[in-house]
Order: C-alpha cells, then sequence, then structure tokens
C-alpha cells in the first residue's frame, strides 16, 4: 500500500481485507493509513489467550513487533446466555479448526435446539486495542457490544459468520440482513473503532 503524505501509518494485524477497508474508512478522517499486517510477512501467532482482550493484544503486539509501526488487532465474536457465553473467543472455529461459518450456525442451532425464544439472548462482542509500539505498557482499549437474540433458523444474505441467526430487535431483523453502513452504524465492531477514534485523537492529537 503506498504511503499518504501526512498521514500516520499503523498496522492492522489482520489479513481481512474487509476489515482493512472498514477501519481505514473511518480513521482517514484522522490522517491515519491503515496498513494490512500481510504487507509485512506479519507471521500469525496462535491466539492462546483466555479472553478477547488478551487475543487482541497477542495479535497487536506481534505485528508491531514484525511490522516496526503502532498496530491495532480486533478479537471479536458471539456470546448466547444459555450457553454460558460459548461460543466466546471460539467462535470462529466453534465447530473445528476449519470450521466454515455454515457448519458453525449449524452447530449453534444443534445446541440451542430446545431453548425457547425468550431463553435465546447472544451479544456480538469486539474488543480493539492499539499498542505504539510492541513493550507499549499502556494499550488503549476499546470495547463494543451489539445486543440480540439467536433466530431458530438463518435469515439474510448479508454480512458473515454467525449474522444469518442474529436477530436484531430494534430492526426486526437479522444482521444478514441489514444493509451494510446499517450494519456498521449497529455493530459491535463499528461501537468499538468509533471509541478508538475518540481514543486516538484525545490522547495522541495530530500536530
Ligand atoms: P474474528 O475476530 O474476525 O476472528 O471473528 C471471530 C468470529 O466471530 C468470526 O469468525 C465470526 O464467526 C464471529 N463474528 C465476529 N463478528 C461478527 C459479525 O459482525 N457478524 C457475524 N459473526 C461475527
Amino acid at each position: 500500500m503506498d504511503p499518504k503524505p501526512h498521514h500516520h501509518r499503523v498496522v492492522l494485524a489482520s489479513g481481512n481485507a474487509g476489515k482493512v477497508k472498514e477501519i481505514n474508512q473511518l480513521l482517514s478522517s484522522q490522517q491515519i493509513q491503515v496498513i494490512p499486517q500481510s504487507d509485512f510477512n506479519v507471521p500469525d501467532i496462535a491466539e492462546t489467550g483466555l479472553t478477547f482482550v488478551e487475543n487482541a493484544i497477542l495479535k497487536a503486539r506481534n505485528a508491531a513487533q514484525h511490522s516496526g509501526l503502532p498496530a491495532i488487532a480486533d478479537d471479536s465474536g458471539l456470546e448466547v446466555d444459555a450457553l454460558n457465553g460459548a461460543p466466546g473467543i471460539h467462535s470462529a472455529r466453534f465447530a473445528g479448526p476449519e470450521a466454515s461459518d455454515q457448519a458453525n450456525n449449524d452447530k449453534l442451532l444443534e445446541q440451542l435446539k430446545d431453548i425457547p425464544e425468550a431463553e435465546r439472548s447472544a451479544r456480538f462482542q469486539c474488543l480493539l486495542v492499539y499498542l505504539r509500539h510492541p513493550a507499549d505498557p499502556t494499550p488503549l482499549i476499546c470495547q463494543g457490544t451489539w445486543e440480540g437474540q439467536i433466530l431458530f433458523q438463518p435469515q439474510g444474505e448479508n454480512g458473515f459468520g454467525y449474522d444469518p441467526l442474529f436477530f436484531v430487535p430494534d430492526h426486526y431483523c437479522s444482521s444478514a440482513e441489514l444493509r451494510p453502513e446499517v450494519k456498521n452504524r449497529l455493530s459491535h465492531r463499528g461501537h468499538a473503532l468509533r471509541e478508538l477514534l475518540a481514543k486516538l485523537s484525545d490522547k495522541y492529537p495530530l500536530p
């Protein structure tokens, strides 16, 4: 990615092109250019933490170490109350190490098959962290939450992951039926990103 003049460069600890685009759109107003870690051949790191925030910090530190730039990482997932918070940090791999979205959704529906509507509350969580350098002792930590309910069958084609099963009460549809800009406004990731933007401009004002 070509450097943008007068922009701070920050590495993003994710290879997900959609996330890079979404985060760039928000941060470019702050004159921050987000570069994917693949541009620096950053090797993947095992997500050995027991919480979203630990895993986000592990990923950000790894990216900062290998790129020499400040780093942003996000770790996100779905918490289902009837499953004591599962799949949680295991959301991407709920049905196995290389599980597809379909397999993860099928497993979730199976585990909730006897749970009535009133007990199907759930939320998406997104933890975003910003490290100035690999040894930064005070990372910026932002958390976004999105409350909803798990449906009995998938609905909608947009989004990814558990979106077809995530019912959004205020819009009376699943998150896979929302337009992307509406999802970004409401979602856990949107909230966490806007919090990060506010904290960055507060703590690290541009010259
Ligand atoms: P990751 O942090 O990008 O690895 O996401 C973890 C997993 O949580 C994803 O693979 C999805 O299964 C789930 N997830 C996170 N955010 C969303 C979302 O916005 N919609 C649907 N599923 C999500």
